[in-house]
């Protein structure tokens, strides 16, 4: 068996949707559970499942379709708006989309009728991160049109913000929301059953807004994987952030000089370099059997004290000052949300998941990776 895998506690990942279920449940905002970033692994959704999570959405339908064909039962939402072309594909994967076009939702209301279905749709607003959704002032045409299409069922509003430029939730801009939804709930001549107010960089807002407003649910992906919020990458007290574990081989261990010899131009990757120098001494370089293809340069930290010196696009370079690795050891790494949809995403990376067997205590396996070469995994 290989060393090369990424090590998926499926307990934490429990553990943390319950917890952040219970959370924003207090505050009277359920929680559908972001799959995307695990490419809507099965293992996964079915511990979110466990943790009480009643709602999955992923951004591919390839993702959906997985988690149903893996029999997880869930509702299922569909969180990029809808390719046109695939309307029926969604009209039969997910229960509800998230949509910013009139012309999709037409399809998607016929797509829906032919089906002999009714599609759940909540329209997407523009708050000011520049990615998905209608215009503040455009919304609420939308909506009464997609109230009266035939085969859709207008669900509620939306908006997603941190994405593209990192706007943050303050109170201001999702008190703005709270109040278009009201606008367009007078409009449309009913309440919206479900305001969907963001992703996990809502964190810090749901947690000390005075109150959440007409916002009563929120679409939570990072931090229930990795247990931080995404505004600022801040640990969430009290959930696990290491639920996921790269595991990486060394392949070479020997001493180098620590800066390149012979003139430096763009390396591999088109990138000039950045030298992790200790000026003309020797330094202890390890290279570990991961990559790009695998993971992403600033989104690996060794859980050992080795530093991240540069990646090719299968060679990972670690600084070992201490000089602690030898060839054939296991390192253990904490990943990001990028690092971590790119390893799910790898088929060179195996799959293993924790707890397997039960009385194992993964604690101990995780703290010290260097036990895991020692079992010759
Ligand atoms: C990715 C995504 C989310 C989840 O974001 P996290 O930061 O992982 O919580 C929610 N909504 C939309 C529209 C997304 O694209």
């Amino acid at each position: 068996m290989s060393a090369t895998c990424i090590e998926i506690d499926l307990s934490r990942i429990e553990g943390n949707a319950r917890t952040l279920r219970e959370r924003y449940g207090a505050r009277g905002v359920e929680i559908a559970a972001v799959t995307k970033g695990v490419c809507g692994d099965p293992e996964v959704a079915q511990a979110l499942v466990r943790g009480g999570i009643g709602a999955l959405a992923d951004s591919r339908l390839d993702n959906l379709a997985r988690m149903r064909a893996a029999g997880v039962q869930a509702e299922y939402w569909l969180i990029r708006p809808p390719r046109p072309s695939q309307v029926e594909r969604v009209v039969a994967l997910a229960d509800v989309s998230l949509n910013t076009e009139r012309a999709t939702l037409r399809r998607l209301a016929e797509a829906a009728q032919k089906a002999g279905r009714v599609h759940q749709v909540i329209l997407m607003v523009e708050s000011g991160d520049l990615r998905e959704g209608f215009l503040p002032a455009e919304v609420a045409r939308a909506a009464e049109e997609a109230a009266s299409l035939p085969g859709l069922h207008l669900r509620g509003l939306g908006t997603n913000l941190v994405c593209l430029n990192g706007v943050i939730p303050t109170p201001e801009v999702m008190s703005a929301f709270s109040a278009l939804v009201e606008e367009v709930e007078g409009r449309v001549g009913r309440r919206m059953e479900t305001v969907s107010g963001g992703n996990s960089g809502n964190h810090g807002w749901i947690m000390s807004a005075a109150s959440p407003g007409r916002v009563n649910h929120l679409r939570i992906g990072e931090a229930i994987l990795l247990g931080r919020e995404s505004t600022r990458r801040r640990a969430i007290p009290g959930l696990a952030q290491d639920a996921f574990t790269v595991v990486g081989e060394v392949i070479e261990a020997r001493d180098k000089p620590s800066v390149p010899t012979g003139e430096v131009g763009l390396n591999a990757l088109g990138r000039r370099p950045a030298a992790a120098s200790v000026g003309d001494a020797m330094m202890r370089r390890a290279i570990v059997a991961l990559g790009e293809q695998d993971v992403t340069l600033h989104g690996v930290r060794p859980r050992i004290p080795v530093e991240v010196v540069g990646i090719c696009g299968d060679q990972l370079v670690l600084a070992d000052r201490a000089g602690r690795l030898h060839v054939g050891d296991a390192v253990a790494f904490d990943v990001s949300y990028t690092a971590l949809l790119r390893a799910m995403t790898s088929p060179y990376l195996a799959k293993r998941y924790l707890p397997c067997p039960p009385a194992e205590a993964p604690e101990d396996r995780v703290r010290n990776p260097l036990h895991f070469g020692a079992e010759g995994l």
